[in-house]
């Protein structure tokens, strides 16, 4: 697709929202690395999201979906094609009749102390919390503190104190690479260790998720502790991807690195934490060179160290310059 044509969609009015040509992703990442992506648009509606989906499937143009970058090591050469930004995608709506559509979570069998959401996926997860705590919803309390969006937390299964997104997901709203819409039950979903497979190209617009009814003060109090954990463990204000490598069956990926004396080891401007290995922290004007190539270095050190060999979590999209 060439700036041409995507300006006409815009022109003709089949497109609301912002589209930019040549954005460095570095300004769309937690991590602040990454060379520009070649189109980026901030879709305000469905309709707007579609007509891009469906322009690009027919010009066989790749679209990739940013949420807040918090997860991602964009390289240095950027990304060709579309970055579709769905931070216009932001309402919380409490379900009522989550029962009749989720009996199969064992919670709510013969309760009525359980209640549903339906989130779009460009709302902050903090937000989702945020709700919840206001609400007196119980369920992923352990998520308080993981940046990003809802969508990308559901793309990644995201978790954190054995509780991941797979655990109060009902139902996702999918938009497929030729913009039909469909509503996937979660035992249609397989979710695994930060992973889900929901395809890469197609679009996750919103999911239903069941929480349990509790008292606001003893959810809040949760979130605290969960929070007040995570930020005595983990350096969670420095530019990061949280967590750059799964932890192996059974290890912590944090102790493996440690232990093959790996804390505080540099490449350029990317810098292994000492608060948590696991955190590659950059520490001015780093490259994804520099990440990879301390990444590589770990690897081969606790390989070295224990037998295991460590594999990213983060995700590594783009080309080299
Ligand atoms: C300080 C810090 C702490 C962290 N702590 C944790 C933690 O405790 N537990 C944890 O699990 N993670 C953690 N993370 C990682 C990250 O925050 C999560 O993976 C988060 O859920 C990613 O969301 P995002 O919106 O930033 O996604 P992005 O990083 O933008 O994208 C991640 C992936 O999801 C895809 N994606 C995003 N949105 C959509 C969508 N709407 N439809 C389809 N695909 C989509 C992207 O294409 C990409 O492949 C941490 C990160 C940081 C920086």
């Amino acid at each position: 697709m060439t700036d041409n044509e995507l300006k006409g969609i815009f022109e003709r009015g089949l497109f609301k929202g912002a589209i930019n040509f040549e954005q460095p992703l570095s300004a769309y990442t937690s991590l602040k690395i990454g060379g520009p992506v070649e189109i980026m648009v901030f879709p305000e509606d469905l309709t707007s999201l579609k007509n891009v989906l469906i322009t690009a499937y027919r010009e066989k143009i790749p679209i990739f979906v940013l949420g807040a970058g918090t997860n991602l090591l964009v390289r240095d050469g950027g990304v060709h094609g579309i970055a579709v930004s769905l931070k216009a995608f932001k309402n919380i709506e409490v379900i009522q009749n989550i029962k009749r559509v989720a009996p199969h979570l064992s919670y709510q069998k013969g309760s009525d102390d359980f209640t549903g959401l339906f989130v779009e996926a460009g709302v902050p997860l903090g937000s989702v919390i945020n709700f919840m705590k206001g609400k007196g919803y119980s369920g992923i309390e352990e998520l308080a503190g993981i940046p990003g969006t809802f969508g990308g937390a559901v793309y990644m299964n995201a978790g954190a104190f054995h509780k991941e997104m797979k655990d109060v997901i009902v139902s996702v709203a999918l938009m497929k690479p030729d913009g039909s819409i469909v509503i996937v039950g979660r035992d249609e979903l397989t979710f695994t260790y930060r992973s889900s497979n929901i395809p890469a190209h197609t679009v996750i617009l919103s999911a239903n998720i069941a929480l349990k009814r509790d008292i606001p003060e003893n959810v809040a109090l949760r979130v605290n502790e969960y929070l007040k954990e995570k930020r005595q463990s983990q350096p969670i204000g420095a530019p990061s991807a949280g967590c750059v490598f799964k932890n192996p069956e059974g290890h912590s990926a944090g102790r493996l690195i440690e232990a093959a004396g790996c804390k505080g080891m540099r490449a350029g401007d990317i810098e292994v934490n000492s608060l948590h290995a696991n955190y590659f922290i950059n520490k001015g004007s780093a490259t994804c060179k520099d990440f990879i190539h301390l990444m590589d270095i770990v690897i081969k050190r606790v390989e070295k160290h224990s037998g295991i060999t460590l594999e990213p979590e983060i995700k590594i999209v783009g080309r080299d310059d």
